[in-house]
């Protein structure tokens, strides 16, 4: 058989965009997107919620301008002041173990660019995001609500102290890694709830799904190991 024409090549993108573009928003990184999605599926992330999610989010617009081409490469990027938009795939991992519905309110400690906030909103009831940087914590609530994530609160702030005045929170997930996942967090988890974290230092992290269960015991299992920037130490 020989190898299809590079004229062949092109008229099958045009034809994939045009059928995909209605589907996904229609932007230019559509298919880029739709390329993602499938890569993140053949990693095993299975949840159909999930899957829609990802193909529903554009990456792209949580970027600066320069690395907005790149968006859609299963890849970390760098925002700035030491702070990267999470890998692709490990936001829809991570999504994926959290398990949100509807009814959930979610803490969330590592806002970033705001993108996998944004993914959980189109999930969850409520999304409570703490961000140390205050640049990064101003840009992301931008960000944010330019899209129209209404349901996401973003504070400035140390995310060891959780976020008292609104807890329990259903679900809780860490996008910076501690040494140990802070006592000040699982207390703020409700019965029944689920946090999913990085834990440990770089070299040798491993993502934690704790379950707690409705008698307050907590189930602890690893995951995979990753590679998050650390959680800057507790302000004190
Ligand atoms: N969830 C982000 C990825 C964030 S990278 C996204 O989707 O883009 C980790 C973030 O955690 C960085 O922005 C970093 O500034 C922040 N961070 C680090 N230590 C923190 C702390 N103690 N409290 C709150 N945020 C912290």
């Amino acid at each position: 058989m020989s190898a299809p024409s590079s004229k062949r090549l092109i008229c099958e993108a045009i034809l994939l965009a045009i059928v995909i573009a209605p589907c996904t928003g229609g932007d230019v990184f559509s298919v880029q997107r739709e390329q993602m999605v499938r890569l993140i599926e053949d990693r095993g992330v299975r949840s159909p919620d999930t899957l829609r999610v990802m193909r529903a989010t554009l990456r792209h617009l949580f970027l600066p301008p320069d690395l907005q081409s790149r968006a859609y490469e299963d890849r970390p990027l760098p925002i700035g002041y030491d702070a990267n938009i999470s890998q692709p795939y490990i936001v829809a991992l991570m999504t994926e173990l959290l398990e949100p519905a509807k009814p959930h309110r979610v803490l969330e400690i590592g806002t970033g660019s705001g993108y996998q906030a944004a993914v959980l909103a189109q999930l969850a009831g409520r999304i409570y995001t703490i961000e140390i940087v205050p640049a990064l914590a101003r840009s992301a609530r931008q960000t944010l609500r330019l899209l129209g994530y209404s349901n996401v609160a973003v504070r400035q702030g140390d995310g060891y102290r959780g976020w008292p005045e609104e807890a329990p929170f259903d679900r809780v997930i860490l996008t910076a890694s501690p040494p140990e996942i802070p006592q000040t967090l699982i207390d703020q988890l409700a019965r029944g709830g689920r946090l999913v974290a990085p834990v440990g230092r770089l070299g040798s992290q491993e993502l934690v799904l704790i379950e707690e269960k409705a008698d307050g015991t907590l189930h602890r299992r690893s995951v995979v190991p990753v590679a998050f920037v650390p959680m800057k130490p507790e302000l004190r």
